[in-house]
């Protein structure tokens, strides 16, 4: 074919300077590079975008080799131009942890001391959701999140948002991604980090997992969440066109300001007019309103009432969450019976307010914490080194 032999012949003209991986482009970013490393016409290059894309995201090869409609020149020029996929496709897992429930927890490093969770949540049938991370950390310090505790922060790449998705559906062996009875069936943004604080990643990230040639999750089982970055949330809508979850958790902005602290430079009525703005939103199309029950705090049936009201004309589902706890939490979880009185108030507002079950809660508790676990375990083995050492 043309195609092939244009690409095998300018490839190997090819300088080696530091070439940025494949994974992570969006097919657009993608095609522009490759017709760039390698002088395609614009319709070749959407062409072998097309098909890098099934590969990559589809049948998650690891390696240039096992593309078998590719040539095999350009098989070895696409390896000697970005790397071997194997290397450079997928984060490293540190730790990975599955629990009774089925629910596993992973620590993966990105690079040296870049490091993130995730976790993949299987739920009843075929179906599950797999919570990502945004951000190493969290510059937010919201009183009750671990993450918040956190220093590090830096952005994670798509290539590093998508590669969570990339290393989950290898361990549970679901490729090729386009068929039928999948367990991974929904991402959400609620692991580490304040995803709005990244939004440019983050949505070149939800394109490229949203792609219907490649992972194929559609936008509308995907879900992000944010603490109420108010100015970025009709862009997110706009951009991605994914379904918002807001960490509301008080009713007031007193209350929310200590729990939330962003609330001081966003208050609730802002946030709730940009939930009403947001693009799409219909009953089709619920916002979820997140809301940790912390006990003696933020759970009572006069809350629950206020809620209600709050949230009068947005639609919207909103999620209980029993509050996860982490060593030094200021915070203890509210009773079961509180929970559930608070839940009936909201249902009998006409809104579903399903309870999120605590699970995983044998492996590793509340996010942030498999890697501070982590942490602290290789300064105590350094700490042993040292000793050893000396
Ligand atoms: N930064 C974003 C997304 C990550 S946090 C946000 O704040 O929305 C994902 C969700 O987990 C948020 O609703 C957050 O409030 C909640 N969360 C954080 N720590 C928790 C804990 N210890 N127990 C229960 N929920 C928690
Ligand atoms: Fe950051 Fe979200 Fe945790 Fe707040 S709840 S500290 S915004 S990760």
């Amino acid at each position: 074919m043309s195609v092939t032999l244009d690409l095998e012949t300018a490839a190997t003209a090819v300088s080696s300077y530091p070439a940025p991986g494949l994974i992570g482009l969006t097919r657009a970013k993608m095609a522009k590079q490759l017709s760039e490393d390698f002088s395609l016409t614009p319709k070749q290059a959407k062409m072998r975008t097309s098909q890098l894309f099934q590969w990559l995201y589809n049948h998650g090869v690891t390696d240039f080799e096992h593309m078998t409609n590719v040539s095999k020149g350009l098989r070895a020029s696409l390896t000697q131009r970005y790397g071997q996929l194997s290397e450079t496709a997928r984060p490293e897992i540190i730790e990975r942890q599955v629990s009774t429930d089925g629910t596993r927890k992973y620590l993966l490093r990105f690079a040296p001391g870049i490091e993130a969770e995730c976790v993949f949540i299987p739920d009843v049938g075929r179906s599950g959701a797999l919570c990502v991370s945004s951000q190493v950390g969290c510059t937010l310090n919201c009183t009750f999140c671990h993450t918040g505790t956190q220093l590090l922060v830096r952005n994670l790449t798509p290539a590093e948002i998508v590669g969570q998705v990339l290393v989950v559906k290898d361990d549970i062996e679901e490729w090729p991604s386009t068929e039928h009875g999948r367990q991974l069936t929904n991402i959400v943004f609620m692991g580490m980090g304040e995803p709005l604080y990244n939004l440019n990643n983050v949505s070149d990230a939800i394109e490229i997992i949203s792609d219907n040639e490649g992972i194929s999750i559609s936008r509308r089982r995907i879900t992000v969440s944010t603490s109420g970055i108010v100015p970025q949330m009709h862009a997110l809508g706009a951009q991605t066109q994914a379904m918002l979850a807001i960490s509301l958790h008080a009713t007031n902005d007193d209350l929310r300001n200590i729990l939330v602290p962003i609330n001081k430079k966003y208050p609730l009525d802002q946030l709730l007019q940009a939930c009403r703005d947001y693009p799409g939103v219909s009953n089709a199309r619920r916002i979820t309103f997140e809301y940790v029950m912390l006990k003696g705090v933020n759970d009572t049936k006069a809350e629950a009432r206020k809620l209600v009201s709050l949230l009068k004309g947005i639609p919207a589902k909103i999620n209980l969450i029993p509050f996860n706890p982490w060593p030094g939490a200021p915070y203890s979880c509210s009773d079961w019976e509180a929970i559930e009185e608070f839940a009936d108030i909201v249902n009998r507002a006409g809104y579903a307010s399903p309870i999120r079950r605590p699970r995983g809660r044998d492996i590793a508790a509340a996010c942030g914490q498999l890697k501070t676990q982590s942490v602290k375990k290789r300064a105590s083995v350094r700490r042993n080194e040292a000793t050893v050492e000396l």
